[in-house]
């Protein structure tokens, strides 16, 4: 398998990243996960353009036109004959022997690589009966919004799930009028009540393509969607939830701790459908 690393296709497993890598030394860069079907790379621009704009925050130089990156993206899919799978994008502010914590000199290259790798297995039921779901403590800084490589948290959360044979772990914070869920570990998510659909407003949570995309679905198919914060006693009342991201797409959700959902319920299955076509005209398209 090839990989893509500062501008040359390289054997994926090839030793080729330097120990101080700053990447390595301080978490101190950014990634996107991209669906790739069939040859098409789905949401480029959006994908591309948050890690731009998360760049631009942090102060990382971008060192790729959105042409260039997208070139070789297509390239390193065909090279690893990748159908049905994920692009993974990461960029680091580079090397730095110094171990400094302040940024380096802006001279300084940046590390850009990509994967390009068959789609991670899935048990087909998460989508057919519901996925189970358990609470965990948001324990992230404020730097939410971006989609950087500090995954700590996040790694705790799902693992929590993962050995109490759950798919995903929902972050819930806490302030004086209770505790409320923030997002998944890597997943946005949409509760059902009384057939308005409720996400939580973007506020220190990652402003995931995939929930943007379902929000504008929802609407322009007439259902109500509310952006709003959403504490744990609202969701456990909730008549469905479901999750999406890149890699999830429209998942319904049939638990959460001990609470079970219908899944998928009539909304959830309206919004399934409305994104696998939203996908398919999309990929038709280009
Ligand atoms: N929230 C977090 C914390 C994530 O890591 C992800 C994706 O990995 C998402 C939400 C969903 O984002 P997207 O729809 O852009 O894949």
């Amino acid at each position: 398998m090839k990989a893509f690393l500062n501008g040359k296709f390289v054997e994926k497993n090839e030793k080729l990243i330097t120990l101080e890598n700053r990447g390595l030394t301080f978490g101190d860069g950014l990634f996107e996960v991209l669906r790739v079907k069939d040859g098409h790379i789905f949401f480029f621009e959006d994908h591309l353009l948050r890690m731009k704009s998360s760049a631009s925050f942090f102060g990382i130089p971008f060192p790729y036109s959105l042409d260039e990156i997208k070139n070789r993206a297509h390239e390193l899919i065909s090279l690893n004959r990748i159908n049905d799978g994920e692009l993974y994008i990461e960029l680091t502010r580079g090397v730095d022997t110094n171990r400094e914590h302040r940024y380096p000199p802006r001279s300084t290259q940046t590390t850009f690589f990509m994967l390009a790798i068959p789609l991670r297995e899935i048990n087909p039921e998460n989508w057919k009966r519901g996925a189970a779901v358990f609470s965990f403590p948001d324990l992230r800084h404020k730097l939410c919004e971006h989609k950087t490589i500090n995954l700590l948290p996040n790694v705790m959360a799902k693992n929590f799930a993962y050995e109490r044979g759950g798919y995903e772990a929902l972050m819930y914070r806490e302030n004086s009028k209770g505790k409320y869920i923030t997002e998944g570990g890597s997943s946005n998510y949409f509760l059902v009540k009384n057939c308005t659909v409720i996400t939580p407003e973007i506020d220190n949570i990652l402003p995931g393509i995939t929930r943007s995309k379902v929000i504008k679905l929802l609407k322009e198919s007439g259902i109500e969607v509310v952006e709003r914060r959403v504490y744990l006693e609202e969701f456990l009342s909730a008549d469905e939830v479901f999750l999406v991201s890149t890699v999830s797409m429209v998942m319904p959700v049939r638990r959460i701790d001990d609470r079970e959902f219908k899944a998928p319920g009539e909304i959830t299955l309206k919004a399934m459908e409305l994104y696998r076509d939203f996908m398919d005209k999309e990929k038709e398209r280009y």
